[in-house]
C-alpha cells in the first residue's frame, strides 16, 4: 500500500536508499551490506585432543614411533591439527596437550 505513494518515475530515478527512506522514513532503517554466508566449523583443538583420547595411547605411540608425530585433519573444514610426542604425553597424563601452535 505504501508502494503505491511513489510513482514509476520516482522508482526508476531513485537509488534504492531513497525509496526505502520515502517508505519507511518513520521507521528507522538500517541497510546491512550484502554478505557470503560462509561456513564455519565448530571444531577445535580440544575436540581433536578429544578424538585423539577415544583412538588410545597405544595406538598413538605407535604412530608417533612411525611418523614422529600426529596429525589430524578435521573432515568438515580441513583444519589441521598437529601433537608432536609432548603433546601426547600431555594428553594422557594431564588430559590436555600442551598449546604449541597449530601448524596449516
Ligand atoms: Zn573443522
Amino acid at each position: 500500500m505504501l508502494a503505491d505513494t511513489i510513482t514509476n518515475n520516482e522508482l526508476l530515478d531513485l537509488t534504492a536508499e531513497d525509496v526505502i527512506h520515502r517508505l519507511f522514513h518513520e521507521e528507522s532503517v538500517t541497510l546491512y551490506e550484502p554478505q557470503a554466508v560462509q561456513f564455519k566449523c565448530d571444531c577445535s583443538r580440544k575436540k581433536a585432543e578429544a578424538g585423539l583420547l577415544t583412538v588410545g595411547r597405544a595406538e598413538l605411540e605407535s604412530l608417533l614411533e612411525e611418523k614422529g608425530a600426529v596429525d589430524t585433519n578435521c573432515d568438515f573444514c580441513n583444519q589441521h591439527y598437529h601433537f608432536d610426542a609432548v603433546d601426547i604425553e600431555q594428553l594422557f597424563t594431564t588430559g590436555k596437550a600442551s598449546g604449541s601452535t597449530v601448524r596449516h
